[in-house]
């Protein structure tokens, strides 16, 4: 039995339940918002306060990357942390992200880092217009984005932009190329510590206003080498262990990252029934200490994300080759709420299943499963 303390308590600690239990992988999960630890399931209060959970866990670990600093400096004290802080933070500030980037030779998209007006003009300068700003910390699902297309817009955006360097403490702007990219594609690996990976098959991803919507394993040998060396680089680089996910933009062949993410990933919920061991289980498999799990992809399988709803049509669960994973989560407009995977023996099979789930889905909450049939 191993007891496993999750940073975080949402959907990503609940999946990581569930890939446990055969395991005998415990898992309790620290609400960073209450402060409460709870059941992954049942979010039931379980009593315990962090310390104690920190001394009754084997190891701790954590779903997402914007843990409060202070918290995740008293569990790396423990020595129980994986992956350590230095890489959950890393994944949550964009500076430190391109450091890295930089430091281990892998290409991104050109940048400058903006703390005051003067920095605004030069980035304006040095990256280029059409740019993409970023704030370094706090932003995901493209929140906390601004894009400058005309040199006219500058006095306006920066506008925000002040106001946002005012709003928190260490806050900076990453100002990055626009990146006219073919599509975004991720690679989601795991590392054990001492460095050995299992990396899966590239997932493609649709993302619609910055929220990813459909995720596709994907056969690509030549992009998946690319992309399987720049994972080595940054996993080695910050001596990670657990599962780790690149994300990228793909141009013209040549893969640029986008952004790392020091956890299991939302573009790696195919894995569930599309590859041998799925992503839950060989994060806990890495940071336990025991041997990674085979990643072979068993069969093409797409993830669409349902946001904003708590139904779906029956129909959907007499569909062959259909998953349903809801989260229990309360609903709100765009909440990512559940997801399908979608599994069949061949593209076609999938992409033909795909169009008939469009039929009965709608368009607002499934955008790229309406887009794809519009193509
Ligand atoms: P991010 O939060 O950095 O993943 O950005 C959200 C989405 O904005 C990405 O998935 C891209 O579709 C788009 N995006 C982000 N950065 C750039 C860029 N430099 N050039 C073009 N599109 C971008």
């Amino acid at each position: 039995m191993h007891h496993v303390l999750v940073l975080g308590a949402g959907q990503l600690a609940q999946m990581m339940s569930l890939a446990g239990a055969p395991l005998n992988i415990k898992i309790s999960a620290f609400d960073v918002v209450t402060n409460q630890i709870v059941h992954p399931l049942t979010q039931e209060i379980l009593g315990t306060g962090l310390d104690t959970a920190i001394a009754q866990a084997d190891v701790i670990t954590a779903e997402f990357e914007h843990i409060p600093h202070d918290i995740l400096y008293h569990c790396e004290k423990s020595g129980k942390l994986r992956p350590g802080a230095q890489a959950i933070k890393t994944g949550g500030d964009r500076r430190l992200e391109k450091k890295i980037l930089d430091e281990s030779g892998v290409e991104s998209a050109k940048y400058y880092v903006i703390e005051t007006k003067d920095d605004f003009e030069k980035a304006i300068q040095h990256v280029g217009i059409p740019m993409v700003l970023k704030t370094a910390l706090g932003g995901y699902d493209g929140k906390g984005q601004w894009r400058l297309h005309t040199k006219a817009d500058a006095d306006a955006i920066w506008q925000e932009i002040q106001t946002s360097l005012e709003s928190t403490q260490n806050q900076a702007v990453v100002a990055e190329a626009f990146i006219p990219f073919d599509r975004e594609v991720s690679l989601v690996g795991a590392r054990d510590q001492s460095g050995k990976t299992a990396i899966y098959s590239l997932s493609e991803n649709i993302h619609t206003n910055g929220v990813l919507s459909l995720s596709t394993s994907l056969h690509d040998p030549e992009l998946q080498n690319q992309a399987h060396t720049m994972f080595k680089a940054v996993a080695d680089a910050l001596n990670y262990t657990g599962v780790l996910a690149l994300e990228f933009f793909d141009v013209s062949g040549n893969l640029l990252v986008n952004e790392i993410a020091p956890r299991v990933h939302n573009s790696g919920h195919w894995t569930q029934e599309g590859a041998e061991t799925c992503q839950f289980e060989n994060h806990l498999r890495a940071v336990c200490g025991l041997p990674l799990g085979c990643t072979k992809l068993l069969r093409p399988t797409s993830m669409i994300n349902i946001l904003g709803e708590n139904t779906l049509p029956e129909a959907i669960l007499d569909t062959d080759g259909c998953h349903v994973h809801w989260y229990g989560k309360e609903k709100r407009p765009g909440r990512k709420m559940g997801h399908i995977n979608v599994c069949a023996e061949n593209d076609e099979k999938r992409l033909k299943t795909l169009c008939s789930l469009a039929q009965i889905l709608d368009k607002k909450s499934f955008p790229a499963l309406h887009k794809l049939i519009e193509i």
